[in-house]
């Protein structure tokens, strides 16, 4: 069957998008784009006790900041909408009734007393065909009585009835063919009067069939039902049309088994969302993959090889190298330990790709807020500041603890590197260090260079000892870019200054 790709990202509004659900989106994408498709965004809103205030606005900022575009859906409109399930509760009212009128669904009236009393009488009670006749629905009680009850307003619930014994066989496009027998399956719930909304089961597969969805990508912990969505299909004759199915590998924790969750990313330091997240009930504050400094190409790169590779040894690409080479054939069946630290290391490398006065442009709010006052430095000055440290940073607010000395004389010196360099004849040599520099020529680091190294060897000077003596009055201890492009960026004056502040200061 050559129809055309049309797939769909399905989240429930029911807090912050996890980076797990942030994956299937991204998979999704990857794979409409590939094929021509079309990328559907529907929000899966019908259990209204589970609906989170901003959980859905939420949901289309990350996937926008992220690059993942939407084609289809509330925002964007399209000619299968409305793309909002709490606005289609008549087109699954009307299916409900078919499923009713043609025998493959039932009404049920059981109270939640009930429902408990038949569990604590029989363990492991399933509402199935073994238990069904004993309950109280439309397949047990006279017809008059189920008419009665309905028109006196009694909340009653729709199941799915389930024909026992039969073999379904499921096909995964990952996981190939499995078979299971519907026996275990339990007459699942499709409806419910008290707020006229299907659930989840019944919604999903009528969209899906509605929308001309021809594969659904989701997540591993939907198998389960797959079965029943399978019999839904059949139920509705829809078979034919019935669209592939796919189900990801799980997100694994990063040092251990099981399913990666919250937990682990307080306990380990890393975001599990996208975008920071306030809790409007309880108002806690989650951090995200944005606020914590992230490049939203790094965290798609990142998340794109869990669980997927392109088959050859890539490792940085683009969106839209991405979509190139994006395939099924080389996703993975078995779960992806997230390896938080390969994220780190993604940004890193985006930033090294980043243009200089781009960078430049991303610190000055962070100097900003160390109290720096940035009129006073010129984009260049930034952006060659930018230039000399950028490899040693993961995130763009590492510039600070790299490169302040460029921007603020050091207020302390490091005692370790004092003890370790600062000589009882230190002082005196950085004085005659001060009259060599201000003889230079020029300050230039390839000029000012030469001078000063042919100085300490023509003095049998310790060429370690001083020159790092000489950082430590530049920047306060012995770190930072070499040397003579820290003294041309700051210049002549300064550069003498912090050293006659340090022969002052620092006491061997
Ligand atoms: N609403 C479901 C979710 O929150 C959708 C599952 C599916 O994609 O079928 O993930």
């Amino acid at each position: 069957m050559n129809r055309k790709v049309r797939v769909r990202f399905a989240p429930s509004p029911t807090g912050p998008l996890h980076i797990g659900g942030v994956r299937t989106a991204l998979y999704n994408y990857l794979f409409a784009r590939r094929h021509g498709g079309d990328m559907i965004l529907r929000i899966e809103d019908t259990d209204s006790h589970r609906f989170v205030p901003g959980a859905e606005a939420y949901i289309n900022e990350a996937l926008a900041w992220l690059g993942i575009k939407i084609d289809e859906g509330v925002k964007e409109g399209g000619a299968y909408g409305p793309y909002k399930q709490s606005e289609r509760r008549d087109i699954y009212r009307e299916h409900v009734k078919m499923l009713l009128d043609a025998g493959k669904a039932y009404i049920a009236f059981d109270t939640p007393e009930e429902l408990e009393a038949a569990r604590a009488a029989k363990p492991n009670f399933q509402y199935d065909a073994s238990t069904r006749m004993s309950m109280r629905n439309s397949l047990s009680l006279p017809a008059r009585e189920v008419e009665k009850l309905i028109a006196d307003g009694t909340p009653y619930v729709v199941r799915f009835l389930i024909e026992p014994g039969r073999d379904v066989e499921v096909n995964d496009l990952l996981r190939g063919k499995v078979v299971i027998n519907s026996s275990i399956l339990d007459d699942k719930v499709l409806y419910k009067s008290a707020d006229d909304l299907p659930t989840y089961h019944l919604a999903n597969i009528v969209d899906d069939h509605l929308m001309e969805v021809s594969h659904v990508i989701r997540g591993e912990e939907w198998l389960p039902s797959a079965p029943l969505h399978y019999l839904l299909y059949e139920a509705f004759d829809w078979s034919d049309t019935r669209p592939e199915f796919v189900h990801l590998p799980l997100l694994l924790k990063p040092d251990g088994k099981g399913k990666l969750s919250k937990r682990d990313g307080d306990r380990l330091g890393f975001p599990v969302f996208p975008l920071e997240w306030h809790d409007p009930a309880s108002g806690a504050v989650s951090t995200g993959y944005r606020e914590s400094g992230y490049l939203p190409e790094a965290v798609i790169n990142f998340l794109a090889l869990l669980g997927w590779n392109p088959g050859d040894d890539s490792e940085i690409m683009s969106m839209d190298e991405l979509i190139e080479k994006f395939s099924f054939d080389h996703c993975s069946r078995s779960g992806a330990k997230f390896a938080f630290d390969k994220g780190r290391w993604f940004n890193h490398e985006y930033l090294q790709k980043m243009d200089d006065a781009e960078l430049a442009e991303l610190f000055i709010p962070v100097l900003k807020d160390h109290g720096v006052d940035t009129d006073k430095f010129s984009k260049e000055y930034i952006t060659r500041v930018v230039s000399l440290v950028k490899n040693r940073i993961n995130f763009v607010a590492d510039l600070w603890d790299q490169a302040r000395f460029f921007f603020v004389a050091p207020t302390g010196y490091s005692e370790k590197d004092i003890k370790k360099r600062w000589k009882e004849d230190t002082p005196e040599i950085m004085a005659e260090l001060i009259e060599q520099l201000k003889a230079l020529p020029s300050f230039e680091a390839s000029e000012a260079e030469p001078v000063i190294l042919a100085w300490v060897a023509d003095k049998g000077y310790h060429l370690g000892n001083v020159m790092n003596a000489f950082r430590l009055t530049l920047v306060g201890e012995c770190k930072g870019p070499h040397i003579f492009d820290i003294t041309e960026l700051i210049g002549r004056d300064e550069t003498i200054a912090r050293i006659e502040r340090g022969i002052n200061a620092i006491k061997a």
